[in-house]
């Protein structure tokens, strides 16, 4: 085991969506490739915000993606105590003090430093005066007012702040809650994380949580601040674009290795390869192959993708996915052989496990639902000849393969002087109830000779039927 140590730190205030998958991804597999370990946070210190539901939704989504973690969840709320500690540390070294500026005073001061041309910044008014703790007194980190502060990232190379943006900011409200830039530190010293991947929409808060480390004289995690996931149109990826949560994704019938290969290669790349599998997503990632320039969501792109991994999925893996679309359309399959044979015949005909399972019903269906005007059309009496006589070749047949189920059908066209195409047709909409549908051949194999046969039997009464 390396001591590569990387988090995800979402904040349950909505579903997870693709962009919060994609950083969640870039971890886990830079953790999994180096052999280190993945911690799961939980940063629900924004308490109107956060939700139990979102809380519960992205594990939900990460379940679904794959994603494990080594460590957690750990909740922020539930660790106010350690904060506690760490605000005292600050204190005790002179790098905090407790201010008692009034908020019109703080408005003021920053109406002032912007009518100056400044950036609205508290003046360090109660700095240097020793102030000890009172009912409405905030904790202010005593930042660094001069020099620079250079977030050396993997990603985006050298990126300097000068210290005079900064200000003295609020490390702890006068409720005694901690803020967001201060815990995110405390949390990532004492969790040992060293490697912090992110969207590049936070590298400002960077240079303020540098100045913690350095106060609080812990070594830095290497930060990489990976560029946003944006629509086609160029702009921040949002609803507009489609489909954002995670789940979207699973209930449209994508796989989770599709979704997981495609948000990998927005933004991160080994030569030209477009299709990896989980396995070689984790042996081929490294942070070096991320790439400077925002990724581009094209839902026909990963639509693409899909099909790709549906077809190269074994049946076996493929059929725990598509059971739930079958049960939701009123279909009672199981794992097994029969699926499996199933699968086959269409797993380079679906783009998604919602085309799957539409194609799949004839399958299990008891009754075959014959499509009226295919019906009309093959059902009839000059077909019932055709129908009975390859009931007749096919009933004897020890086994359905490729070869016998050839002769039988030459047998019959031979007979009747028929050529496939003519023959097929009506085989179809037996087996089927409908004219269009994988090879014939292969429904037969994957139906086997009890279904194929009593299906053609019951297609031959219809027609007896009707004549009546
Ligand atoms: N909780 C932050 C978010 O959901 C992540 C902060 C971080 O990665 O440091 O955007």
């Amino acid at each position: 085991m390396s001591n590569i140590v990387t988090r995800f730190p979402p904040s349950p205030t909505g579903y997870l969506h693709v962009g919060g998958a994609r950083t969640a991804l870039f971890n886990w597999l830079y953790a999994r490739h180096m052999n280190g370990r993945f911690v799961l946070r939980i940063e629900d210190t924004d308490i109107k915000r956060s939700t139990q539901a979102s809380v519960d939704a992205i594990f939900e989504a990460l379940e679904w993606l794959g994603i494990d973690w080594d460590e957690g969840p750990f909740f922020q709320t539930k660790r106010f105590d350690v904060y506690q500690t760490y605000v005292q540390k600050l204190l005790d070294s002179g790098n905090a003090y407790y201010c008692t500026c009034s908020q019109e005073k703080i408005d003021t001061m920053r109406k002032e430093a912007m009518a100056g041309g400044g950036k609205p910044k508290y003046d360090g008014t109660c700095r240097y005066k020793g102030l000890a703790k009172t009912a409405n007194a905030v904790i202010r980190f005593k930042a660094p007012a001069t020099g620079t502060t250079i977030v050396k990232d993997i990603i985006k190379g050298n990126v300097v702040f000068q210290n005079s943006e900064q200000d003295d900011f609020i490390i702890c409200r006068s409720d005694g809650t901690p803020t967001y830039n201060f815990v995110v530190v405390v949390d990532d010293i004492t969790m040992g994380i060293n490697t912090v991947i992110r969207g590049d929409d936070h590298l400002n808060n960077t240079p303020r949580q540098i100045m913690l480390y350095n106060a609080l004289e812990s070594s830095l995690p290497a930060f990489g601040h990976v560029p946003m996931v944006l629509g086609k149109d160029r702009t921040r990826l949002s609803k507009r674009h489609g489909a954002m949560s995670v789940t979207a994704y699973r209930d449209m019938g994508y796989l989770p290795d599709a979704l997981i290969n495609y948000l990998v290669r927005l933004g991160w790349s080994y030569g030209d390869q477009e299709f990896f599998s989980r396995d070689e997503l984790i042996e081929k990632f490294t942070l070096e192959n991320i790439g400077k320039s925002p990724g581009i969501f094209d839902q026909e792109k990963l639509l693409a993708l899909n099909a790709d991994h549906i077809k190269a999925a074994p049946p076996e893996k493929l059929s725990t996915h598509l059971l739930p679309f079958l049960s939701e359309r009123g279909c009672l399959a199981e794992k097994g052989d029969f699926i499996n044979s199933v699968i086959k015949t269409l797993n380079t005909r679906s783009k998604t496990l919602i085309d799957m399972a539409e194609g799949a019903l004839f399958y299990f269906q008891e009754e075959v639902l014959y499509e009226e005007k295919a019906a009309k059309k093959f059902l009839t009496p000059a077909s019932l000849e055709v129908l009975n006589q390859l009931i007749d070749q096919l009933k004897p047949l020890e086994s359905f393969n490729e070869n016998s189920l050839e002769n039988a059908f030459k047998r019959v066209m031979e007979t009747n002087g028929l050529k496939l195409g003519i023959i097929a047709q009506p085989v179809r909409v037996a087996l089927t109830g409908k004219t269009v549908s994988p090879g014939i051949f292969e429904i037969i194999k994957a139906l086997g000779k009890k279904r194929v046969i009593s299906r053609l039997q019951n297609a031959v009464q219809l027609i007896k039927n009707r004549k009546d």
